[in-house]
């Protein structure tokens, strides 16, 4: 079957093919470390997921790059403000290495508590200078970069056509807004391939125009050319890098190679709170641990992702979250009484949801129906382990790590247990490991005491309030 993916250069939803046989190669922009990623830019990360095991479950391999922006990226997207690595090292008090390497670690950590497959390539922008240079010294080279006192800009009067991936008018606004910010651009939608250094840029590299740094964009060019050659075939990004970070991509693939550096380039809405944009300054960005301080774990927020197709706004609310959590735990009860069915279900039936299940996934990433025959078949009345195996082939694209179940909701059910109940269950194991039986139920005892009563599995114990 084939699948389906909207272009935002097209317009249109288009039939995949690889170029490439059946090898996919796939450029992430990922994230700027300068503090902790938050749940708006994890939409976008559980989207690349979704891409990666929704391609991957059509049988293609995959060759896929992501990016950690750790210089050059300044306040605003355009060319103007501070490096956000330097104004948040100092700030810190820290080395803009030490800040990168913290919030790198802590942007992995949550990846993996949201079950994100990782890409094959993380490309980090401060190891990748030298083919920066290279493409910037190609740019300038082929015509289409010009120096002035703070950088070298990329002149797109030179292009054939600009912009092509965004909407005109726009970008007007935004470029005119910028014009008089440095006089000696050409033309108003000029941008910097390359930084001219401040005497007290802490990030800076021998280049010949002096002590310097790259620009943003250009380091995604250079980046996703390095690993996955002049032209590949998906580029992913939030919706906002549509007007200038990859337009200004493509404008500086066209300067060094005269391509656009990726056939198929995919956009994810924005989260938003309270159905308004979602920023620092508002106080309103939430992290995957303070969720978790409100007892939603980072796969719920994975779940509540797939309640909207990601080229569509989704509104956060910690009450959606906690209705994930929720649905999260009932669908991992109904596969595990799945899990232990005996009953009989017709193959012609489990053959129909698979098929039903992959041209929701394949319509361009269609999630919220995927979800949809995912809850029909969880809820079937017959229980059978045909369905609790299917429900594990769709955790393919899922991702909810369905298969580990009885552990996450043990996890759940201990949640509200106070920290003194938990003591005299780990002592109880410990005894009934010496088999101490005479102290295990006299620990059980002191339990129930307390208002809570432990019961024996065959996996362990579990307690529940009285
Ligand atoms: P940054 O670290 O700022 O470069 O952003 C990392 C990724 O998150 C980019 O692809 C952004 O487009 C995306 N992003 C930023 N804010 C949001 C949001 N509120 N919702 C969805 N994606 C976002
Ligand atoms: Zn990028």
């Amino acid at each position: 079957m084939t699948v389906k993916l909207y272009n935002t250069l097209t317009k249109q939803k288009e039939d995949f093919t690889p170029l490439n046989g059946s090898e996919v190669r796939i450029y992430s922009c990922g994230p700027t470390v300068y503090s902790y990623a938050h749940i708006g830019n994890f939409r976008t990360y559980v989207f690349m997921d979704n891409l990666r095991r929704v391609l991957e479950y059509n049988g293609y391999t995959l060759k896929h790059v992501m990016n950690i922006t750790d210089v050059g990226h300044l306040e605003s997207d355009g060319d103007e403000g501070e490096d956000k690595m330097e104004k948040a090292a100092k700030k810190e008090n820290k080395s803009p290495y030490e800040i990168a390497k913290f919030y790198t670690d802590a942007f992995f950590a949550d990846m993996k508590k949201l079950n994100i497959e990782m890409p094959e390539i993380i490309a980090k922008a401060t190891e990748h200078i030298p083919d920066m240079l290279e493409f910037a010294k190609k740019i300038v080279k082929n015509g289409y970069g010009y120096e002035t006192s703070s950088a070298i800009y990329f002149d797109v009067s030179k292009l054939d056509k600009y912009p092509v991936l965004s909407n005109r008018n726009i970008d007007d606004q935004i470029a005119g807004a910028r014009v008089d910010v440095d006089p000696e651009k050409r033309n108003p939608y000029d941008f910097a391939i390359w930084i001219k250094a401040p005497k007290n840029h802490i990030m800076k590299w021998d280049s010949p125009w002096g002590e310097s740094y790259p620009g943003w964009h250009l380091e995604c060019s250079a980046m996703s050319r390095k690993y996955l050659g002049e032209v590949f075939d998906i580029h992913t990004g939030g919706v906002d890098h549509i007007p200038t970070h990859h337009e200004n991509e493509i404008a500086q693939s066209k300067g060094a190679f005269g391509k656009i550096p990726a056939k198929i380039w995919m956009h994810v809405e924005f989260l938003q709170v309270n159905g308004g944009k979602m920023s620092k300054s508002l106080g309103n960005v939430y992290t995957i641990s303070q969720l978790e301080e409100k007892g939603i774990e980072a796969l719920a927020y994975k779940l509540f992702c797939y309640t909207a197709h990601y080229r569509t706004k989704l509104n956060f609310t910690f009450e959606g979250a906690h209705s994930s959590q929720k649905a999260l735990n009932r669908l991992r009860e109904n596969y595990l009484k799945h899990k232990e069915g005996k009953e009989e279900i017709d193959d012609d039936i489990i053959d129909e949801y698979k098929k039903r299940f992959l041209e929701a996934v394949n319509d361009d990433l269609n999630m919220p129906l995927a979800m949809g025959i995912v809850w029909e078949i969880a809820r079937n009345e017959k229980k059978s382990y045909k369905i609790a195996n299917l429900l594990l082939e769709f955790d393919k694209v899922l991702g909810l790590e369905l298969i580990n179940s009885e552990e996450y909701l043990k996890k759940q059910n201990n949640v509200d247990v106070p920290e003194e109940i938990l003591k005299l269950l780990e002592q109880r194991k410990q005894a009934r490991l010496e088999k101490d039986w005479a102290l295990s139920d006299k620990l059980r005892d002191e339990i129930k005491v307390k208002g809570y009563i432990v019961k024996d599995t065959k996996d362990g114990m579990t307690v529940e309030k009285i």
